[in-house]
């Protein structure tokens, strides 16, 4: 347990970032933008958002974030993406474009817009390992899918037979958008992942 309340950086280059602020607040934690390299260095933890992740991915670099954010996570900073988020963390991108370059902080292998234009965006409820009480509606939007993932992972939850919800250690990622569907207890699980569960 750290042993000030945590502080949470939400990364504020694209994306539905509001939705994120809104939830951890509620949740009663300090939630910043994180937009700077020196906005990375207070925070206990990151949220990566959803929205696009090839204009994220370009920003990344834009806003000279990459580095020092991958050097933060690799330092073990506790990470949770949504969507997008998830994309830029993944460690390979399939259907991305061929100059995205993901995070690389969490061992799995994401497809892109993976659910295809029929089903583009779908609400469903879904049992999530780790979330206690009733499922989780979850709402997906343009959503990847984890293609392949590494002996590390676990997959906390499937669309039929592709891990949509997955956790290595302090990175927790997530191909829905629980930010929009008004159930915080994802994000509760990641405050537990950051300041370590409530005894
Ligand atoms: N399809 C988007 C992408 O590739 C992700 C969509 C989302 O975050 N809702 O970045």
């Amino acid at each position: 347990m750290s042993p000030h309340d945590p502080v949470i950086g939400v990364l504020a280059l694209q994306g539905d970032v509001r939705e994120h602020l809104i939830t951890l607040a509620g949740l009663g934690v300090t939630a910043r933008p994180v937009r700077r390299p020196a906005e990375l260095a207070d925070i206990d933890g990151i949220v990566l958002p959803g929205g696009e992740s090839t204009t994220m991915c370009r920003l990344l670099d834009v806003f000279e974030l990459r580095a020092p954010l991958s050097a933060r996570l690799g330092e073990g900073l506790p990470a949770f993406g949504s969507c997008a988020g998830m994309i830029v963390l993944a460690t390979s991108i399939l259907d991305g474009r061929p100059d995205q370059l993901p995070l690389a902080a969490i061992d799995i292998v994401v497809r892109r817009n993976a659910f295809g234009r029929q089903v583009d965006s779908f609400e469903t409820d879904l049992t999530v390992d780790g979330i206690p009480g009733e499922p989780m509606r979850a709402v997906f939007i343009r959503a990847p899918w984890v293609e392949r993932a590494g002996r590390d992972v676990q997959v906390l939850a499937r669309v039929g037979d592709h891990p949509v919800a997955v956790r290595q250690r302090s990175v927790l990622a997530t191909a829905f958008h629980p930010e929009v569907a008004g159930d915080d207890r994802l994000h509760r699980l990641f405050l537990d992942m950051v300041t370590g569960p409530a005894s």
